[in-house]
Protein backbone atom coordinates (compact mmCIF):
# COMPACT_ATOMS: atom_id res chain seq x y z
CA UNK A 1 0.00 0.00 0.00
CA UNK A 2 1.58 3.54 -0.83
CA UNK A 3 1.02 6.28 1.67
CA UNK A 4 -1.63 8.57 1.41
CA UNK A 5 -0.29 12.01 0.08
CA UNK A 6 -2.46 15.00 0.17
CA UNK A 7 -3.51 14.50 -3.62
CA UNK A 8 -4.04 11.30 -2.97
CA UNK A 9 -6.51 12.58 -0.59
CA UNK A 10 -7.92 15.01 -2.69
CA UNK A 11 -8.49 12.47 -5.33
CA UNK A 12 -10.77 10.48 -2.77
CA UNK A 13 -13.05 13.38 -2.50
CA UNK A 14 -13.67 13.60 -5.73
CA UNK A 15 -14.80 10.49 -6.08
CA UNK A 16 -16.51 10.04 -2.96
CA UNK A 17 -20.35 9.55 -3.38
CA UNK A 18 -20.70 11.70 -0.43
CA UNK A 19 -19.29 14.73 -1.15
CA UNK A 20 -22.43 16.20 -1.74
CA UNK A 21 -23.83 16.36 1.26
CA UNK A 22 -21.01 18.57 2.91
CA UNK A 23 -23.21 21.85 1.30
CA UNK A 24 -26.30 20.91 3.44
CA UNK A 25 -23.82 21.85 6.38
CA UNK A 26 -22.53 25.64 7.52
CA UNK A 27 -18.80 25.04 7.80
CA UNK A 28 -16.98 28.08 9.12
CA UNK A 29 -13.58 29.18 7.44
CA UNK A 30 -10.64 27.75 8.25
CA UNK A 31 -12.04 24.87 10.71
CA UNK A 32 -12.01 21.33 10.53
CA UNK A 33 -14.43 20.08 12.79
CA UNK A 34 -13.77 16.42 14.19
CA UNK A 35 -16.19 16.99 17.14
CA UNK A 36 -19.29 15.97 15.62
CA UNK A 37 -19.61 13.17 18.13
CA UNK A 38 -20.01 15.70 20.67
CA UNK A 39 -22.09 18.58 18.86
CA UNK A 40 -22.73 18.13 15.07
CA UNK A 41 -22.37 21.07 12.76
CA UNK A 42 -25.31 23.47 11.77
CA UNK A 43 -27.29 22.17 8.54
CA UNK A 44 -27.72 24.93 6.38
CA UNK A 45 -31.44 25.12 6.04
CA UNK A 46 -31.97 25.11 9.97
CA UNK A 47 -32.43 28.69 11.08
CA UNK A 48 -34.94 29.34 8.31
CA UNK A 49 -36.59 26.13 9.45
CA UNK A 50 -36.58 27.27 13.27
CA UNK A 51 -37.83 30.79 11.90
CA UNK A 52 -40.50 29.46 9.99
CA UNK A 53 -41.62 27.49 13.38
CA UNK A 54 -41.65 30.95 15.09
CA UNK A 55 -42.97 33.39 12.82
CA UNK A 56 -45.42 31.49 11.48
CA UNK A 57 -46.75 28.30 12.88
CA UNK A 58 -46.08 30.14 16.36
CA UNK A 59 -46.37 33.95 15.28
CA UNK A 60 -49.45 33.44 13.27
CA UNK A 61 -50.95 30.22 14.16
CA UNK A 62 -50.83 30.12 17.83
CA UNK A 63 -52.35 27.82 19.64
CA UNK A 64 -53.79 26.22 16.38
CA UNK A 65 -50.57 25.27 15.46
CA UNK A 66 -50.72 21.86 18.11
CA UNK A 67 -53.36 20.54 15.40
CA UNK A 68 -52.49 22.29 12.41
CA UNK A 69 -48.65 22.31 12.46
CA UNK A 70 -48.03 18.23 13.78
CA UNK A 71 -47.36 20.05 17.00
CA UNK A 72 -49.09 17.11 19.24
CA UNK A 73 -48.18 14.26 16.97
CA UNK A 74 -43.76 15.20 16.59
CA UNK A 75 -42.53 12.88 19.16
CA UNK A 76 -44.15 10.11 17.37
CA UNK A 77 -43.50 11.48 13.58
CA UNK A 78 -39.88 12.34 14.21
CA UNK A 79 -39.62 9.34 16.63
CA UNK A 80 -40.54 6.99 13.57
CA UNK A 81 -37.79 9.08 11.49
CA UNK A 82 -35.17 8.61 13.84
CA UNK A 83 -36.03 5.08 14.08
CA UNK A 84 -35.76 4.67 10.56
CA UNK A 85 -31.71 5.58 11.37
CA UNK A 86 -31.51 2.43 14.13
CA UNK A 87 -33.19 -0.18 12.45
CA UNK A 88 -36.95 0.35 14.57
CA UNK A 89 -39.77 -0.31 13.33
CA UNK A 90 -42.87 2.25 13.17
CA UNK A 91 -44.64 3.07 16.69
CA UNK A 92 -41.54 2.20 18.51
CA UNK A 93 -39.51 5.08 19.21
CA UNK A 94 -40.31 8.95 20.57
CA UNK A 95 -38.54 11.94 20.63
CA UNK A 96 -38.43 13.71 23.89
CA UNK A 97 -36.89 14.72 27.09
CA UNK A 98 -32.85 14.00 27.40
CA UNK A 99 -30.72 10.86 27.03
CA UNK A 100 -30.14 10.81 31.22
CA UNK A 101 -34.12 11.36 31.51
CA UNK A 102 -35.18 8.65 28.67
CA UNK A 103 -32.26 6.39 30.05
CA UNK A 104 -33.95 6.28 34.21
CA UNK A 105 -37.56 6.06 32.21
CA UNK A 106 -35.63 2.74 30.31
CA UNK A 107 -34.16 1.77 33.71
CA UNK A 108 -37.28 2.21 35.81
CA UNK A 109 -39.48 0.18 33.21
CA UNK A 110 -37.29 -2.80 32.78
CA UNK A 111 -37.25 -3.08 36.23
CA UNK A 112 -40.94 -3.43 36.91
CA UNK A 113 -40.41 -5.94 34.02
CA UNK A 114 -38.35 -8.01 36.40
CA UNK A 115 -39.63 -7.71 40.05
CA UNK A 116 -37.97 -10.98 41.32
CA UNK A 117 -34.40 -9.87 40.65
CA UNK A 118 -32.23 -7.52 42.10
CA UNK A 119 -29.46 -6.50 40.86
CA UNK A 120 -28.08 -4.46 37.60
CA UNK A 121 -25.36 -4.27 35.29
CA UNK A 122 -23.18 -1.30 33.82
CA UNK A 123 -19.96 -0.90 32.47
CA UNK A 124 -17.26 1.33 34.36
CA UNK A 125 -16.12 2.88 31.57
CA UNK A 126 -19.84 4.25 30.06
CA UNK A 127 -20.41 7.98 30.15
CA UNK A 128 -21.20 9.11 33.35
CA UNK A 129 -24.86 10.47 33.27
CA UNK A 130 -25.25 6.16 32.63
CA UNK A 131 -24.04 5.12 35.66
CA UNK A 132 -25.13 8.16 37.64
CA UNK A 133 -28.61 7.44 36.29
CA UNK A 134 -28.58 3.57 37.18
CA UNK A 135 -27.54 5.22 41.28
CA UNK A 136 -30.73 7.08 40.82
CA UNK A 137 -32.89 4.64 39.65
CA UNK A 138 -32.52 1.62 41.25
CA UNK A 139 -31.24 3.45 44.44
CA UNK A 140 -30.94 0.59 47.56
CA UNK A 141 -32.91 -2.00 45.68
CA UNK A 142 -30.64 -2.92 43.50
CA UNK A 143 -27.17 -4.11 43.45
CA UNK A 144 -25.06 -2.29 41.30
CA UNK A 145 -22.58 -4.80 39.23
CA UNK A 146 -19.84 -3.15 36.70
CA UNK A 147 -18.05 -4.75 34.15
CA UNK A 148 -15.22 -3.21 32.35
CA UNK A 149 -12.69 -3.60 29.58
CA UNK A 150 -10.15 -4.75 31.69
CA UNK A 151 -12.96 -7.27 33.54
CA UNK A 152 -15.10 -8.50 35.09
CA UNK A 153 -16.52 -9.49 32.01
CA UNK A 154 -20.31 -9.64 31.71
CA UNK A 155 -20.14 -13.77 31.51
CA UNK A 156 -18.31 -12.99 34.85
CA UNK A 157 -21.52 -10.94 36.42
CA UNK A 158 -24.77 -12.20 34.67
CA UNK A 159 -27.13 -14.64 37.02
CA UNK A 160 -30.35 -15.20 37.65
CA UNK A 161 -30.23 -12.21 39.86
CA UNK A 162 -29.65 -9.32 36.61
CA UNK A 163 -32.68 -7.62 36.17
CA UNK A 164 -31.44 -5.16 33.21
CA UNK A 165 -27.70 -4.63 31.68
CA UNK A 166 -27.13 -0.87 30.31
CA UNK A 167 -24.21 -0.28 27.57
CA UNK A 168 -23.47 2.27 25.31
CA UNK A 169 -23.16 0.72 22.03
CA UNK A 170 -19.52 2.75 21.30
CA UNK A 171 -17.41 3.98 24.26
CA UNK A 172 -17.44 7.33 24.54
CA UNK A 173 -13.60 7.33 25.16
CA UNK A 174 -12.08 5.10 22.81
CA UNK A 175 -14.48 4.29 20.32
CA UNK A 176 -14.79 0.47 20.76
CA UNK A 177 -18.04 -0.69 20.17
CA UNK A 178 -19.86 -3.65 20.92
CA UNK A 179 -21.29 -6.48 18.79
CA UNK A 180 -25.07 -5.33 19.80
CA UNK A 181 -26.49 -8.96 18.25
CA UNK A 182 -24.14 -11.25 20.35
CA UNK A 183 -24.55 -9.14 23.75
CA UNK A 184 -28.42 -8.88 23.80
CA UNK A 185 -28.51 -12.74 22.97
CA UNK A 186 -26.35 -13.11 25.85
CA UNK A 187 -28.03 -10.82 28.21
CA UNK A 188 -31.33 -12.27 26.97
CA UNK A 189 -30.29 -15.90 27.87
CA UNK A 190 -29.69 -14.66 31.26
CA UNK A 191 -33.14 -13.95 31.00
CA UNK A 192 -32.49 -9.98 31.90
CA UNK A 193 -33.52 -7.37 29.62
CA UNK A 194 -31.01 -5.10 27.21
CA UNK A 195 -30.83 -1.25 27.32
CA UNK A 196 -28.69 0.28 24.24
CA UNK A 197 -27.59 3.85 24.51
CA UNK A 198 -26.79 4.48 21.35
CA UNK A 199 -25.54 8.00 21.65
CA UNK A 200 -22.18 7.36 20.10
CA UNK A 201 -23.67 5.42 17.31
CA UNK A 202 -26.93 7.00 15.77
CA UNK A 203 -25.92 8.69 12.42
CA UNK A 204 -22.38 7.17 13.20
CA UNK A 205 -22.65 3.38 13.00
CA UNK A 206 -26.05 1.04 11.37
CA UNK A 207 -28.10 0.15 13.79
CA UNK A 208 -30.40 -3.22 14.09
CA UNK A 209 -33.03 -2.61 17.01
CA UNK A 210 -35.49 -4.70 15.80
CA UNK A 211 -33.26 -7.45 13.95
CA UNK A 212 -31.07 -7.77 17.10
CA UNK A 213 -34.08 -8.59 19.25
CA UNK A 214 -33.00 -5.66 21.60
CA UNK A 215 -35.21 -4.51 24.39
CA UNK A 216 -34.89 -0.76 24.83
CA UNK A 217 -32.29 1.84 23.87
CA UNK A 218 -31.93 5.65 23.96
CA UNK A 219 -29.84 8.28 22.29
CA UNK A 220 -28.57 11.92 22.21
CA UNK A 221 -29.78 13.67 18.79
CA UNK A 222 -26.97 16.74 19.16
CA UNK A 223 -24.27 14.16 18.20
CA UNK A 224 -23.74 12.98 14.81
CA UNK A 225 -27.52 13.68 13.94
CA UNK A 226 -26.49 17.32 13.93
CA UNK A 227 -30.23 18.11 15.99
CA UNK A 228 -28.70 21.42 17.52
CA UNK A 229 -27.63 22.11 20.55
CA UNK A 230 -29.99 20.70 23.52
CA UNK A 231 -31.83 19.28 20.49
CA UNK A 232 -34.52 16.06 22.49
CA UNK A 233 -32.89 12.74 22.88
CA UNK A 234 -35.30 9.25 21.53
CA UNK A 235 -36.39 6.47 23.31
CA UNK A 236 -36.79 2.84 21.82
CA UNK A 237 -39.31 0.31 23.55
CA UNK A 238 -39.70 -3.08 21.42
CA UNK A 239 -43.50 -3.76 20.74
CA UNK A 240 -43.67 -6.41 22.63
CA UNK A 241 -43.20 -4.67 25.85
CA UNK A 242 -45.05 -1.64 25.68
CA UNK A 243 -48.24 -3.08 27.22
CA UNK A 244 -46.80 -4.38 30.33
CA UNK A 245 -43.64 -1.64 30.38
CA UNK A 246 -44.79 1.59 32.47
CA UNK A 247 -42.08 4.46 34.16
CA UNK A 248 -42.83 6.70 37.13
CA UNK A 249 -42.63 9.99 35.29
CA UNK A 250 -46.25 9.96 34.76
CA UNK A 251 -46.53 13.35 32.69
CA UNK A 252 -49.73 14.26 31.33
CA UNK A 253 -48.78 13.63 27.35
CA UNK A 254 -48.09 9.95 28.30
CA UNK A 255 -51.60 9.81 29.35
CA UNK A 256 -54.29 7.65 27.58
CA UNK A 257 -56.86 10.89 27.42
CA UNK A 258 -54.34 14.01 27.98
CA UNK A 259 -57.08 16.29 27.10
CA UNK A 260 -60.12 14.89 29.67
CA UNK A 261 -57.86 16.33 32.14
CA UNK A 262 -59.11 13.72 34.62
CA UNK A 263 -57.03 13.16 38.19
CA UNK A 264 -55.73 9.90 37.47
CA UNK A 265 -52.66 8.79 35.65
CA UNK A 266 -53.65 6.37 33.61
CA UNK A 267 -50.65 5.35 30.65
CA UNK A 268 -51.35 5.39 27.18
CA UNK A 269 -51.12 1.97 24.88
CA UNK A 270 -47.96 2.25 22.97
CA UNK A 271 -44.73 4.03 23.11
CA UNK A 272 -46.52 7.30 23.82
CA UNK A 273 -46.58 6.28 27.58
CA UNK A 274 -43.17 6.86 27.86
CA UNK A 275 -43.54 11.04 27.00
CA UNK A 276 -43.86 12.91 29.98
CA UNK A 277 -44.11 16.78 29.26
CA UNK A 278 -44.95 19.79 26.72
CA UNK A 279 -42.17 18.87 24.26
CA UNK A 280 -40.08 21.91 23.24
CA UNK A 281 -40.81 22.50 19.73
CA UNK A 282 -37.94 25.29 18.70
CA UNK A 283 -35.74 22.71 19.58
CA UNK A 284 -37.89 19.99 17.39
CA UNK A 285 -37.34 22.61 14.32
CA UNK A 286 -33.66 21.84 14.90
CA UNK A 287 -33.69 18.31 14.69
CA UNK A 288 -36.56 18.47 11.87
CA UNK A 289 -34.04 20.22 9.70
CA UNK A 290 -31.46 18.03 10.11
CA UNK A 291 -34.17 14.61 9.92
CA UNK A 292 -34.54 16.08 5.96
CA UNK A 293 -30.76 15.16 5.07
CA UNK A 294 -30.69 12.04 7.26
CA UNK A 295 -33.85 10.82 5.47
CA UNK A 296 -31.25 10.42 2.08
CA UNK A 297 -28.76 8.89 3.93
CA UNK A 298 -27.64 5.26 2.89
CA UNK A 299 -26.27 4.42 6.01
CA UNK A 300 -24.04 1.76 4.31
CA UNK A 301 -22.21 4.12 2.29
CA UNK A 302 -21.84 6.39 5.47
CA UNK A 303 -20.18 3.35 7.32
CA UNK A 304 -17.85 2.37 4.18
CA UNK A 305 -16.61 6.55 4.70
CA UNK A 306 -16.65 6.67 8.42
CA UNK A 307 -14.13 3.53 8.55
CA UNK A 308 -11.83 4.87 5.48
CA UNK A 309 -11.67 8.28 7.19
CA UNK A 310 -10.69 6.80 10.65
CA UNK A 311 -8.45 4.20 8.64
CA UNK A 312 -6.81 6.96 7.06
CA UNK A 313 -6.58 9.04 10.24
CA UNK A 314 -4.95 6.24 12.01
CA UNK A 315 -2.30 5.55 9.32
CA UNK A 316 -0.89 8.80 9.44
CA UNK A 317 -0.83 9.84 12.84
CA UNK A 318 0.73 6.59 12.83
CA UNK A 319 3.49 7.34 10.44
CA UNK A 320 4.24 11.28 11.20
CA UNK A 321 3.77 11.49 14.61
CA UNK A 322 4.06 7.44 16.37
CA UNK A 323 6.76 8.76 19.13
CA UNK A 324 4.28 11.42 20.39
CA UNK A 325 1.10 9.59 21.02
CA UNK A 326 -0.72 6.36 20.93
CA UNK A 327 -3.89 5.17 18.63
CA UNK A 328 -6.01 3.52 21.65
CA UNK A 329 -9.22 2.99 19.31
CA UNK A 330 -9.63 -0.75 18.09
CA UNK A 331 -7.97 -1.21 14.67
CA UNK A 332 -10.66 -3.67 13.99
CA UNK A 333 -13.93 -2.50 11.73
CA UNK A 334 -15.83 -4.64 13.65
CA UNK A 335 -15.20 -3.44 17.31
CA UNK A 336 -14.36 0.46 15.91
CA UNK A 337 -16.97 3.65 16.01
CA UNK A 338 -16.84 6.77 14.31
CA UNK A 339 -14.23 8.35 16.39
CA UNK A 340 -10.26 7.74 16.99
CA UNK A 341 -9.16 9.07 20.15
CA UNK A 342 -5.00 9.32 20.93
CA UNK A 343 -3.25 8.94 24.02
CA UNK A 344 -0.96 11.56 24.91
CA UNK A 345 1.23 12.92 28.07
CA UNK A 346 -0.69 15.69 28.60
CA UNK A 347 -4.11 15.62 26.21
CA UNK A 348 -5.67 18.93 26.78
CA UNK A 349 -3.07 21.52 26.23
CA UNK A 350 -2.18 19.46 22.64
CA UNK A 351 -6.00 19.72 21.83
CA UNK A 352 -6.22 23.08 22.80
CA UNK A 353 -3.35 24.05 20.19
CA UNK A 354 -4.95 22.53 17.83
CA UNK A 355 -8.31 24.46 18.39
CA UNK A 356 -6.16 27.58 18.31
CA UNK A 357 -5.11 26.34 14.89
CA UNK A 358 -8.81 25.67 13.75
CA UNK A 359 -8.58 21.63 13.69
CA UNK A 360 -11.29 20.69 16.66
CA UNK A 361 -11.77 17.85 18.59
CA UNK A 362 -12.10 17.41 22.25
CA UNK A 363 -10.41 15.76 24.65
CA UNK A 364 -11.43 13.81 27.70
CA UNK A 365 -9.74 13.39 30.79
CA UNK A 366 -7.10 11.99 31.95
CA UNK A 367 -4.91 12.09 28.76
CA UNK A 368 -7.17 11.46 25.76
CA UNK A 369 -7.81 13.29 22.58
CA UNK A 370 -10.55 13.14 20.72
CA UNK A 371 -11.45 13.12 17.20
CA UNK A 372 -14.80 12.48 15.89
CA UNK A 373 -15.27 11.43 12.06
CA UNK A 374 -18.72 12.23 10.85
CA UNK A 375 -18.68 11.43 6.84
CA UNK A 376 -21.57 13.93 5.69
CA UNK A 377 -19.18 16.85 5.97
CA UNK A 378 -15.87 15.66 6.55
CA UNK A 379 -13.46 14.38 3.80
CA UNK A 380 -10.33 13.08 3.20
CA UNK A 381 -8.26 16.02 2.69
CA UNK A 382 -9.32 17.27 5.94
CA UNK A 383 -7.82 14.10 7.31
CA UNK A 384 -4.98 14.54 6.11
CA UNK A 385 -4.39 18.61 6.80
CA UNK A 386 -5.99 17.61 10.39
CA UNK A 387 -2.83 15.40 11.12
CA UNK A 388 -0.20 17.94 8.89
CA UNK A 389 -1.41 20.38 11.94
CA UNK A 390 -1.44 17.49 14.48
CA UNK A 391 2.24 16.97 13.73
CA UNK A 392 3.63 20.38 13.25
CA UNK A 393 1.90 21.16 17.18
CA UNK A 394 3.39 17.62 18.48
CA UNK A 395 6.92 17.98 16.71
CA UNK A 396 7.65 21.64 17.31
CA UNK A 397 6.51 21.86 21.31
CA UNK A 398 4.31 24.87 20.75
CA UNK A 399 1.63 23.30 22.67
CA UNK A 400 3.80 23.59 25.86
CA UNK A 401 3.11 27.47 25.87
CA UNK A 402 1.26 28.82 28.67
CA UNK A 403 -1.81 29.89 27.26
CA UNK A 404 -2.61 26.32 26.36
CA UNK A 405 -2.28 24.56 29.94
CA UNK A 406 -5.83 26.87 31.12
CA UNK A 407 -8.29 24.28 31.26
CA UNK A 408 -12.16 25.60 30.29
CA UNK A 409 -15.24 24.68 32.45
CA UNK A 410 -16.00 22.72 29.07
CA UNK A 411 -13.47 20.42 27.55
C1 LIG B 1 -23.61 12.36 25.28
C2 LIG B 1 -24.09 11.22 26.11
C3 LIG B 1 -25.14 11.38 27.01
C4 LIG B 1 -25.74 12.74 27.22
O1 LIG B 1 -26.86 12.75 28.02
P1 LIG B 1 -27.69 14.10 28.16
O2 LIG B 1 -28.81 13.74 29.02
O3 LIG B 1 -28.05 14.55 26.79
O4 LIG B 1 -26.79 15.12 28.77
C5 LIG B 1 -25.57 10.26 27.70
N1 LIG B 1 -25.00 9.06 27.53
C6 LIG B 1 -23.97 8.89 26.67
C7 LIG B 1 -23.35 7.54 26.51
C8 LIG B 1 -23.49 9.96 25.95
O5 LIG B 1 -22.46 9.80 25.12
Amino acid sequence: MTTPTRESCVELDVKDPLAGFRDDFVIPDGVIYLDGNSLGVLPAHTASRIEHVVTQEWGQGLIRSWNDAGWFDKPRTLGDRVGALVGAGPGQVVVCDSTSINLFKALAAALTLRPDRHAVVGDRDNFPTDLYMMEGATGSHHERRLISADGPTLADVLDEQVAVVVLTQVDYRTGRMYDMAAVTAQVQAAGALMIWDLSHSVGAVPVDLDGCGADFAVGCSYKYLNGGPGAPAFIYVASRHQDAATQPLAGWHGHARPFEFTDSYEPAPGITRFLVGTPPLLSYAGLEASLEIWDRVDMAALRAKSLALTDLFIELVESRVPDHVEVVTPRDHAVRGSQVSLRHEDGYAPMAALIERGVIGDFRAPDLMRFGFTPLYVGYADVWDAVDVLADVLESGVWREARFATRNAVT
